[in-house]
């Protein structure tokens, strides 16, 4: 963990042509500083392909996290809002906004939804942590995806889907690794991700 973005790019000898950070979605995680709670690569990418930045649109990023929502909504022309509780993390976040060279990205050290009053109006809200039903009555006109790891999270997801509408989508993914001398599926956790309108 807390490797610094080059590394990732750079290491090892007799890349192939176009190794590097590349534009779009999903860069890898080590490409972040953060302490293991990241959104991971092929969910973010599904995260940000539902939140679909355009240039110069302003995301809030709720549960900022290591911030690589929205680092990667900030490299697709937006400017972002990454606000979270905890100190450490915003230790990662500034990281990864000086080592991403962000001017369009900020942090903001508090929690949702008391610091969200005097922000800039979003165009689109990432919900990636603080997940309540009083946050989601606090959250202004926007476009919104949320992602839900825990039971009591997707509930209240499905509630707002069956009230709001937009889409419901579980993400299932598995990666092949070690099993003995062989190789077999390992499952990450099941993601739940509501995203409207
Ligand atoms: N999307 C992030 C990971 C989010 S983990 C990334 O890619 O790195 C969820 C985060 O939500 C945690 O860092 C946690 O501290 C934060 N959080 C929890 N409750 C919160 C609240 N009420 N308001 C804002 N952030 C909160």
């Amino acid at each position: 963990d807390c490797a610094a973005p080059v590394a990732v790019a750079l290491d090892g000898a007799d890349l192939p042509a176009g190794s590097g950070l590349p534009r779009g979605f999903g860069l890898p995680d080590d490409a972040f500083a953060h302490d293991g709670q990241i959104t991971r690569r092929m969910v973010r990418a599904m995260t940000l392909a539902a939140l679909a930045p355009r240039a110069g649109e302003v995301l809030w990023d709720i549960g900022g996290g290591s911030g690589s929502v929205s680092v990667e909504w900030c490299l697709n022309g937006g400017s972002a809002i990454c606000l979270e509780p905890r100190a450490d993390r915003i230790t990662h976040i500034r990281a990864n906004i000086a080592a991403f060279g962000l001017t369009r990205m900020q942090t903001v050290h508090g929690r949702a939804p008391e610091a969200l009053g005097g922000l800039p109006a979003p165009d689109a809200i990432f919900v990636g942590g603080g997940a309540d039903a009083a946050l989601f009555a606090a959250l202004p006109a926007a476009r919104i995806t949320a992602n839900a790891v825990t039971l009591e999270t997707e509930a209240l997801l499905t509630t707002l889907h069956a009230a709001r509408g937009g889409s419901l989508t579980r993400i299932g993914l598995q990666e092949a690794g070690p099993l003995g001398r062989s190789r077999g599926w390992t499952p990450a956790r099941s993601i739940t991700q509501w995203s409207w309108p």
